[in-house]
């Protein structure tokens, strides 16, 4: 038996002006062959738990490409162009085939990245069941559920359990071909546009769709039950939420456990929008909330977060703090690599004036915005490395660029070369500046940031400005999405 498994993650927001060329999917690009296998075996990815399988069973495993790379602009077509065109080359001569897919994938030349991946992939290989691990945000088509035998997606926010949805999209694939079942898929569309901020398994609506998921594969005989909360920030025609259902009995009994979890979705649909505070009173509330506090308040800048496709650049949220009053702000990072390149060249501990920020063009959300002057202290330079202390990508090390910690007085401002989550301490810790010892945290950040620096802080407040990943849905030209559809329009 041969057994084809392949990696290919993206989740593009289509409004991102930060490109997606090849290099991106990779911290050296994209792996291929022996090197992609290597990857991912012994790692907590979905692909490393289709080898993990594959290999017990004894199968000879064929691995063309491993690619993941966080969320921006649509992929470029040569770099789309060679990553599908390595899997589909792969596919014939192969007994089953095993695809950890993020589900949410746009490409210059593809509208639906996995769905038109899939299409292929059978016309290369008619009759070799497939099946596919993606992530909770994934914008199931309906060329995706055509062209699949099995799709489970993940069942947590902030994402944990990759490994475990490809071990059991793989098993049930692995029955599929040994013949112990013959499973039936079918899906419920919603025309529900949810929040990333309302998507969190840990709670709300989210939370019940996925208990009444694990009930349904537990008491009824569904082999896999998925709850995609879909990714919004995207012209496509739906960038929705749905259920997927794989049965062990028959098609029609999978699309009524679908219809039946999609109505429970749809009758709670308002508690999957998120409804923005204005920037200025979220503001004026941290700066109550840090009165008397002895730990800093995070200000969460979830309109430019880079795992969402982010620029990681604008001012917004800075300027309204410091308009404020607010003092003690740590911010950080700030991806400016002129600013970089200016503030090394002026050398540690020279006073400089620089333009900070707000570089990359917004144009295609019709924002434009200019370099903030910011006069401060080059406190320290360094070179933006530091290791992964935290509980999301744990011991992984992370490079930032060259990196330096600008003293404005009120606040200090990690600045870097390269844009980067705030998902551990490391980011301001490697420029020697303690995090703990400010009142404010300014984190460009949705949820990555929360388990490190919750347990810091005193509170959390939720920051909304103009950028590409605002909730503010009336900020986005939709144009290819399919409406009704809510919330943009009543229900
Ligand atoms: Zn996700």
């Amino acid at each position: 038996m041969k057994v084809l498994i392949a990696r290919l993650n993206h989740e593009t927001n289509t409004f991102s002006p930060v490109p997606t060329p090849l290099a991106a999917f990779g911290p050296d690009g994209p792996s291929f062959g022996a090197q992609a296998w290597r990857d991912n075996k012994g790692m907590r990815t979905a692909m490393s738990a289709f080898i993990d399988l594959a290999e017990q069973a004894g199968a000879e495993v064929v691995t063309p490409v491993s690619a993941s790379a966080n969320p921006s602009g649509p992929v470029d077509a040569a770099a789309y162009a060679t990553l599908t065109q390595c899997i589909v080359d792969a596919a014939p001569g192969c007994d089953a085939i095993l695809l950890d897919l993020h589900g949410a994938m746009v490409a210059e030349n593809s509208m639906d990245g996995e769905g038109d991946l899939l299409v292929r992939l059978r016309a290369a290989a008619p009759g070799v069941p497939i099946g596919v691990a993606l992530d909770l945000h994934a914008n199931v088509t309906p060329a995706m559920v055509a062209n699949a035998e099995v799709i489970v997606g993940f069942k947590t926010y902030p994402h944990v359990d990759m490994y475990e949805t490809g071990a059991h999209a793989g098993r049930l694939l692995f029955d599929l071909l040994a013949g112990r079942s013959r499973p039936a898929m079918r899906w419920h569309p919603l025309p529900l546009m949810a929040h990333t901020l309302r998507s969190a398994s840990f709670t709300g609506a989210m939370q019940r769709a996925i208990e009444a998921a694990r009930a349904a594969e537990q008491s009824e005989e569904s082999l896999a039950v998925s709850i995609f909360a879909g990714f919004s920030l995207s012209d496509i025609e739906a960038p929705c939420m749905s259920v997927v259902v794989v049965d062990a009995v028959s098609p029609e009994r999978a699309q009524a456990t679908a219809d039946r979890i999609g109505a429970q979705i749809w009758a709670e649909r308002e508690a999957f929008v998120y409804r923005s505070e204005p920037l200025a009173e979220s503001v004026a509330r941290a700066k109550r909330l840090a009165e008397g506090a002895t730990r800093p308040v995070l200000l969460l800048d979830h309109g430019d977060n880079c795992m969402s496709g982010g620029s990681c650049d604008t001012m917004d949220v800075l300027q309204e703090a410091l308009a404020q009053g607010l003092d003690g702000i740590g911010v950080g990072p700030l991806c400016d690599p002129e600013a970089v390149a200016a503030l090394v060249a002026a050398g540690e501990g020279a006073t400089v004036t620089v333009a900070l920020g707000n570089k990359v063009s917004l144009a295609g959300i019709g924002l434009s915005k200019r370099p903030v002057p910011t006069t401060g202290v080059v406190r320290r330079i360094c070179n933006g490395e530091y290791v992964i202390t935290g509980p999301t990508y744990t011991g992984q090390r992370s490079s930032m660029g060259r990196t330096v910690l600008f003293d404005t007085g009120a606040a200090r401002i990690v600045v870097t070369e390269r844009t980067q989550e705030p998902w551990d301490l490391g980011v301001f810790e490697c420029t020697g500046h303690d995090p703990r010892s400010e009142r404010f945290l300014l984190l460009k950040s949705r949820m990555y940031c929360r388990p490190v620096f919750e347990p810091i802080s005193a509170a959390l407040v939720e920051c909304d400005s103009p950028g590409v990943t605002s909730s503010d849905y009336s900020l986005f030209p939709f144009s290819r999405v399919r409406r009704p559809v809510f919330p943009l329009d009543p229900a």
